[in-house]
């Protein structure tokens, strides 16, 4: 019973286990499968957007060469200064993110620019480009930090070149300032989510634009941050999540370093938003399992109890079931002895010997019968009166029971007060050793017997056996050998045994 139930008992938890773990799997597999999508959508993305950012600084470059190649070829003479403005005028409606074009002589003084008037007393010294072109003979363009414009108020990002007088020595710097508003307008458009952001910074760490736009962010330096230090440098791209140190807010990083350029565009999308998508549906998952494994409880639950109830009842049948067989050995026992003597009874003692014929006859071995008869008993009952006389019968047949105690010998009440016993695989001088002993154990009761010549109870026996193979009813043949033996003996005198 305990067994059904701890087999059920583990079959529920296997299935449980099994129901929950391939559950937790799928939903962490789904998760990582949403992730990476992400992260592959960030970094094309990011590529993408590489890819507009390059296009708008060459064309800057180029626009930059061309002003170069004339200020060096035709000095910056007051001339040569209108006619450049004028070239500027007509080429500017071509870069839709140019804010404007400032020329500065080798002292940081202004010398033109695209906007017309020049700002009074203007001087550009503390301009991290001017102090980078004067310092470098590079001729590279110049990525410079986000900057708010002297001519136009706005915040640009500054291309710049640097150019040579004639005698080959610093010239000043051609400033080609791209107006953040326009990046901005264009990430705007790209649906990054609530908590998303692109951002374009140098390699140096340093931030040039950022959608959504804070103006405290523009040019601020990030080169010294953990998340920078671990993720940015060394890399041409790459993907990775961590705390924004701007808002704080958990992104998924995706970033996209320039071929050509000191620039890498970042694209990021806010964790907890780009994974609720996956989380509604592994909430769904999460609820149907549930409900499913709800419903397995129950079902095992109900299993339990069944098999409980089930066993009680398998224990009840069996018990009742011993009850029943006992009852059954009892009244079988009953029904096979006789009442007052506790001896075999005359129906269990005709089945005895009817079996006991059958097997001598297979087996070919003797089978013996004594029957034994109380002297005078009529005259004991009349004497001492018919309880004595029951109990005579009682003590006599005890007796008979004390010696004739082979496993197979049967001592029964034949009728009245004669007696039996069947001594199987005796042969006729051993039935008439066992007759001889019981008779003068009889008498040596000395159970007071007035009526008798020997003063005492005794017992007449008649003998006989039979050997060989027998024809079928070879037990009444039996009986009336014995029969006659008693016979013989009672008249012949009693207390005595005969035999054929
Ligand atoms: P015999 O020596 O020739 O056997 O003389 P007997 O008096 O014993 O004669 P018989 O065997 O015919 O006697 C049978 C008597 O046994 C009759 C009856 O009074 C007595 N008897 C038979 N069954 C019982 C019994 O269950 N209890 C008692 N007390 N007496 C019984
Ligand atoms: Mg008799
Ligand atoms: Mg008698």
């Amino acid at each position: 019973m305990k067994r059904d139930v701890r087999l059920a008992v583990l079959l529920l938890t296997v299935v449980y286990l099994s129901v929950a773990a391939a559950t937790a799997w799928q939903m962490w597999s789904a998760r990582e499968r949403s992730l990476a999508e992400i992260d592959t959508q960030n970094l094309n993305l990011a590529q993408t957007l590489n890819t507009y950012t390059e296009g708008v600084i060459t064309q800057s470059a180029m626009l930059l060469l061309g002003i170069v190649e004339r200020l060096e070829e035709e000095g910056t003479g007051p001339q040569h200064m209108q006619r450049l403005q004028r070239l500027i005028d007509q080429q500017e409606h071509l870069l839709t993110q140019l804010n404007g074009i400032v020329i500065y002589g080798a002292t940081g003084d202004w010398l033109m620019s695209s906007a017309g008037r020049l700002p009074a007393q203007a001087n550009s010294t503390d301009r991290a480009f001017f102090a980078h072109h004067r310092d470098s003979a590079s001729r590279e363009p110049f990525i410079g930090p986000a900057i708010r414009s002297r001519s136009t108020g706005d915040w640009v990002i500054t291309i710049s070149q640097r150019f040579e007088d004639k005698d080959r020595r610093f010239g000043g710097v051609v400033v080609v300032s791209l107006g953040i508003k326009s990046f901005l307008e264009l990430f705007g458009k790209i649906d990054v989510g609530d908590q998303g952001a692109i951002g374009l910074s140098t390699t140096g760490g340093q931030m040039l634009v950022r959608y959504p736009y804070r103006e405290q962010d523009l040019g601020r330096d990030f080169s010294k941050s953990a998340n920078f230090q671990r993720v940015y440098s060394g890399a041409v791209s790459g993907t990775a999540s961590f705390k924004s140190g701007i808002d704080g807010t958990q992104r998924l990083y995706a970033f996209r370093k320039s071929d050509r350029y000191p620039v890498v565009t970042t694209v990021a999308v806010g964790k907890e938003e780009a994974l609720s998508g996956w989380r509604h549906q592994a909430l769904l998952t999460a609820a149907v399992v549930g409900a499913l494994l709800l419903g397995i409880a129950v079902i095992g639950w109900r299993l339990l109890l069944d098999i409980r109830r089930r066993t009680r009842a398998e224990a009840s049948l069996v018990a009742a079931r011993e009850d029943l067989m006992r009852v059954n050995q009892k009244l079988e026992a009953l029904a096979a002895q006789d009442q007052l003597t506790g001896l075999a009874n005359r129906r269990c003692f005709d089945e005895t010997l009817n079996m006991e014929c059958r097997r001598a006859s297979r087996q070919g071995t003797p089978l013996s019968l004594l029957l034994i008869d109380i002297d005078y008993f009529k005259g004991f009952n009349d004497t001492y009166g018919h309880v004595a006389g029951d109990a005579c019968l009682q003590a006599v047949s005890k007796c008979l029971v004390q010696y004739a105690k082979r496993p197979g010998d049967l001592v029964a009440r034949y009728g009245g007060e004669e007696l039996a016993i069947i001594l199987p695989g005796t042969d006729l001088q051993g039935a008439r050793i066992v007759a001889e002993v019981v008779r003068e154990r009889i008498e040596a009761l000395a159970i007071a017997h007035s009526g008798s010549s020997w003063g005492c109870v005794t017992v007449s026996v008649g003998a006989a056996t039979m050997a060989g193979p027998y024809a079928q009813g070879c037990e009444r043949q039996l009986i009336e050998a014995a029969d006659g033996g008693l016979y013989r003996a009672k008249a012949s005198g009693r207390n005595r045994v005969e035999a054929p």
